[in-house]
């Protein structure tokens, strides 16, 4: 009998404040709340099916937060880079980058005392040059391509990279693990997670996910503690009618859906992993 090729399932998120959420960031407002429970009700999810996560942190951020995080990767879960602050790197010129990520990743590494490997730009925002500087700073991998066009991402080429799975691609020791995408006619529609996942009618979202895992072999997951927050949202003026729904819809039924869609993966035997594990 023909040996299946194995098929991994990464579980992140990106580990920002509800400030950051860039719709929030552009009303200039003062928001208090972090909503950070998210973040522990997520780990409290993925802990009761023993998948490790990969929490991609703004170093600003996770010194606020330092213990909490100590807590996690003392159980196995993953810290990367997302920045120092929600800062989308097209936003930056080159030498900009370099600094803040060398700032950054060396804070991350003095804080929690592990080297840090892995990068996501805010809002999916990367490009080949900034790729480049990321490898020469010593990462061993970033995660932000995405095979779909929204404001500030970038559907990067990957020219010179082999494809090595869905969305994955690798050139010497270096690999880029993009945000999983299904065709929906003939357009790449992001199955990864965020508001993708949370706003759409799960019978959609169901079809797509099942016609995805069945064919790759690869399936990426990603979220933001606002999400999986319970405390009530609060009241930001200026917030344009569409951005307030953003914050709200499906956050109820959210964390549901993240039981479903592991669940559909362990039936389809994806193998839970980090993006590091694969890259060491
Ligand atoms: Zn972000």
């Amino acid at each position: 009998m023909k040996r299946q090729k194995n098929k991994y399932a990464f579980f992140t998120i990106d580990v920002e404040r509800l400030a950051d959420t860039e719709c929030v960031y552009n009303t200039k407002q003062p928001v208090s709340q972090t909503m950070m429970d998210g973040l522990d009700r997520y780990i409290d999810i993925l802990d009761k099916h023993g998948i490790k996560a990969t929490l991609f942190v703004l170093s600003e951020t996770a010194n606020e937060i330092k213990e909490k995080l100590k807590g996690y990767i003392k159980n196995g879960h993953k810290i990367a880079l997302h920045g120092k602050r929600h800062v989308p790197p097209k936003m930056m010129d080159n030498e900009a980058f370099e600094m803040q990520i060398a700032q950054a990743k060396q804070d991350l590494e003095d804080t929690f005392g592990i080297p840090v490997v892995g990068y996501r730009a805010p809002c999916f925002s990367i490009d080949r040059e900034k790729l480049a500087i990321l490898e020469n700073l010593g990462f061993r991998y970033d995660a932000s391509r995405m095979e779909f066009s929204a404001r500030h991402n970038s559907y990067m080429n990957m020219d010179g990279f082999e494809k090595i799975a869905s969305e994955i691609y690798k050139k010497d020791n270096f690999y880029e693990f993009g945000i999983s995408t299904q065709k929906v006619f003939g357009k790449n529609f992001p199955v990864s997670g965020g508001g993708y996942i949370r706003m759409a009618n799960w019978s959609f979202i169901k079809s797509l996910l099942h016609k995805r895992f069945k064919k790759s072999d690869s399936y990426v997951f990603y979220t933001h503690p606002f999400e999986l927050s319970r405390e009530k949202r609060p009241f930001i003026k200026k917030l344009k009618f569409m951005d307030w729904y953003y914050l709200r819809a499906g956050v109820n039924s959210y964390p549901r859906k993240i039981e479903l869609i592991i669940k559909k993966l362990k039936k389809q035997e994806y193998t839970f992993t980090t993006f590091e594990d694969v890259a060491k």
